[in-house]
């Protein structure tokens, strides 16, 4: 028997409940798109999605599609696509896969779900600066393609402290939204549908906190690869009952597994922080990795960035726009560190990895010093990983592997 054949993966039993209902979100976005009714709006990971949801579209999230494109590793069949109508392979990968699959009339969607033969056809794209230029280049290649509405909101960048100039700015254009989104959905804003909605994503992002706050026990019970995948209707089901009942679920069997002193990584010896992006089409590979080097990989920047604390339903357009502002990827070097360090303290860290994804700058924090001075500050070591989201061109496995047994050799000697 093979190494890898022996490495014990400890199965979430929750799976099956995430997996029912993220069929239902895309069997349900399917049928509007074939239907044409209820409208479908595109939205970014962290766009205005509660604001789409009370005006009654149903929501599709290409970020969700990109992320799906990498972990069935068919991402480098699209990209080159994309790079030949002009994109070039060093911009965002998810932008590329998905605008190359969309060329090639292929998803993964339909092997994964029978009678689903595309991404459903948008009403309207909406998308956030917040995290980067390129969901707006991304957004606009279809609305030129399919003649469809791209409407968005500019965000600062780079910030540290959030003002009420930011907010402002962000609430006004938020409002501005709302006309052009009537006429499209056919439907009147409603602000206590507004606010209903907002609620449900707080009790959602609320459940998703503390399910990450379970990995603060020792051993901890869920690894970074288990909650890229069950962040799942964080993204694409925040607003909806049905993510909240789900994360009642998860959190359930976490806490007994904490209960049980039970962890993901049988006898884990060392917790490592992930600073980065995921590598989508390497989770499994790493997840066996870690497992066979009794290292846990427990807490990340990219899990945590739909946590949405500021949502607040008695004041829905103030609160939307200071928790989209206020996520990591918006803010300056400054606040990352503290951000960081305070992860590390909050998960008793011994590491950090981070991953320098290769079209992803945005996500990629240790271009700038971060990892030196993190070390100096906090006394731990990290490495870094090059790597990408998506284009698994630009990440060698022999040699992460590698450099992650260094790593854990360094742990130990530690
Ligand atoms: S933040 Fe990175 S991965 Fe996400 S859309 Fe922007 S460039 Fe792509």
């Amino acid at each position: 028997m093979s190494e890898e054949k022996k490495v014990a993966f400890k199965k979430i039993q929750a799976t099956g409940h995430m997996r029912k209902i993220m069929a239902d979100y895309f069997y349900e976005l399917d049928r509007a798109s074939k239907e044409g009714s209820p409208k479908v709006a595109w939205c970014t990971s962290v766009g205005p999605a509660e604001l789409l949801l009370s005006l009654g579209f149903v929501v599709h999230y290409p970020e969700n599609h990109g992320a799906v494109l990498g972990s069935t590793r068919v991402a480098n069949d699209y990209i080159p696509v994309a790079n030949a109508i002009g994109y070039s392979p060093d911009i965002c990968s998810y932008l590329t896969s998905d605008i190359g699959a969309f060329i090639k009339k292929e998803t993964p969607l339909s092997r994964a779900y029978e009678g689903i033969e595309g991404v459903p056809k948008p009403d309207v794209l909406v998308y956030n600066t917040n995290q980067c230029r390129d969901v707006q280049d991304w957004f606009s290649w279809y609305s030129r393609e399919l003649n469809v509405p791209a409407l968005g909101i500019s965000t600062y960048r780079n910030i540290g402290e959030i003002t009420k100039e930011h907010l402002d700015s962000i609430v006004h254009q938020m409002k501005a939204l709302i006309p052009p989104l009537e006429d499209i959905s056919g439907n009147k804003f409603d602000i206590d549908k507004f606010r209903e909605v907002v609620s449900t994503s707080k009790e959602c992002t609320a459940l998703w906190k503390k399910v990450l706050e379970t990995n603060t026990a020792v051993p901890a019970p869920m690894s970074f690869f288990d909650a890229t995948i069950h962040m799942g209707p964080a993204v694409v089901l925040r607003g909806s009952a049905q993510a909240v009942d789900y994360y009642k679920v998860l959190l359930k069997e976490l806490e007994e597994r904490v209960a049980n002193n039970e962890g993901a990584v049988e006898g884990e010896k060392f917790r490592i922080y992930w600073e980065g992006m995921p590598i989508w089409g390497k989770l499994r590979a790493l997840a066996e990795l870690f497992i066979t080097l009794k290292t846990a990989v427990i807490a990340s920047t990219y899990c945590n960035s739909w946590i949405f604390e500021a949502f607040d339903p008695e004041d829905p357009f103030l609160t939307m726009a200071k928790a989209y502002t206020e996520i990591f990827i918006v803010r300056n070097e400054n606040f990352k560190e503290k951000y960081i360090e305070d992860m590390v303290q909050k998960y008793q860290i011994h590491g950090i990895l981070f991953h320098d994804a290769k079209t992803c700058p945005n996500n990629s924090n240790n271009r700038y010093g971060m990892p030196e001075r993190l070390e100096k500050k906090l006394g731990i070591p990290t490495l870094t990983i090059n790597g990408d989201l998506n284009d698994l061109r630009c990440y060698s496995e022999e040699q992460a592997q590698t450099n992650i047994e260094a790593f854990v050799e360094q742990l130990e000697t530690k």
